[in-house]
């Protein structure tokens, strides 16, 4: 259920309503729109509640939510909301790139994939340091030592980073390390690990679970704002399907309906997606035509020699080339690209 109060409704009547919520025991959860204040009801809702708070100096309307998420919804918080990492706006105006190599794999092969993704105009800098991988065979990541070479390419080639934690028990130490927490597809209903990032203040990226529905996915969102932890991007990264040809199906219908159902950001990985090199340029200029925040890209140096996800990386050639083809895209949109500048990291 939420409240509308009527525009330029005072401070008093807001509070009111915010009280007689919380006297029938329930939380209330107040949004600025532009010219409306919306209030949230959080917490089962009862007929006469509804009818009482009709009846409040202020309130325009008392509208019932029927979707099981809240917090996530357009309908709690009309307007986008815009997760800042470090000088870089993301579910702005300005469409923000990350893009790194899958897995950490040395010093030399992180600085210089940053260096080129930088110079190219990605602003966020990714490598994986704990990798969930299908077979417990494979490389699994430098764990520690990853964070550790991570956090120092990215001060010294001032990008903010991200990677992704995979324990509840390591979200302090991951955190200590990067300006953004990815939780990955296999764990986006991993709700012991959904609280613990919803405890922290650092932006989590969520990514939509491998067979998960829209739905299922902003409600594992709505786990991390109900912590209080508002700074969540969701990432959409293909879906199992039938098709076999490619990795995932990618989603690209997925990025209007969150748009629509949402204010969080929603960017879109067009590797994971797609599994293959060559899919990964047509694949992130349809997200960004279809209205996507940003992109999130496995670039490098020599995929060949990857020792993760190499098929769907792009080397350096093709990543600049995805870039000059991005900017088009974007003033088609009437967007632009976040620059490398716009940061503010020393
Ligand atoms: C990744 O981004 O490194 C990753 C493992 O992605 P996903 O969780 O989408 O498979
Ligand atoms: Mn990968």
């Amino acid at each position: 259920m939420i409240v509308v109060m009527k525009p330029g409704s005072s401070q008093d009547a807001i509070s009111r309503v915010t009280k007689r919520i919380e006297d029938a025991g329930l939380k209330a959860h107040i949004s600025e729109g532009i010219e409306h204040t919306v209030i949230g009801v959080l917490g089962k809702v009862f007929p006469e509640l509804r009818d009482s708070l009709e009846l409040l100096p202020g309130v325009e309307q008392v509208i019932p939510v029927s979707k099981p998420y809240k917090l996530t919804s357009r309908e709690f918080h009309p307007k986008d909301t815009i997760v800042k990492v470090d000088g870089v706006a993301i579910g702005g105006n300005e469409i923000v790139v990350m893009a790194g190599p899958c897995a950490i794999e040395s010093e030399e092969q992180l600085l210089a994939t940053a260096q080129a993704v930088k110079a190219a105009g990605a602003t966020v800098l990714r490598g994986g340091a704990f990798k969930p991988r299908t077979s417990p065979y494979d490389f699994r990541g430098l764990g520690a030592t990853g964070l550790e070479i991570l956090a120092a390419v990215g001060k010294e080639t001032k990008m903010p980073v991200i990677t992704e934690v995979m324990a509840p028990h390591d979200v302090d130490l991951v955190a200590r390390y990067v300006d953004i927490l990815q939780i990955g597809a296999r764990n986006m209903q991993n709700f012991i690990l959904l609280d613990e990032v919803g405890k922290i203040k650092k932006p989590v990226l969520l990514k939509r679970g491998l067979s998960s529905t829209i739905q299922e996915w902003l409600l594992a969102a709505e786990y991390i704002l109900n912590q209080g932890n508002e700074n969540v991007i969701l990432c959409e990264r293909g879906i199992r399907t039938f098709e076999t040809f490619t990795r995932n199906t990618m989603d690209i219908s997925s990025i209007p309906v969150i748009e629509k159902a949402s204010h969080l950001p929603i960017i879109a990985d067009p590797s994971h997606a797609t599994g293959k090199w060559y899919l990964v340029s047509p694949m992130a200029l349809a997200a960004i035509a279809a209205g996507a925040d940003g992109l999130l890209i496995e670039v490098h140096p020599n995929p060949d020699s990857a020792l993760a996800d190499g098929p769907q990386s792009l080397n350096f050639d093709g990543f600049r080339l995805l870039m000059s083809q991005l900017l088009l895209i974007a003033q088609a949109r009437n967007r632009k690209l976040a620059t490398p500048s716009a940061k503010t990291k020393p």
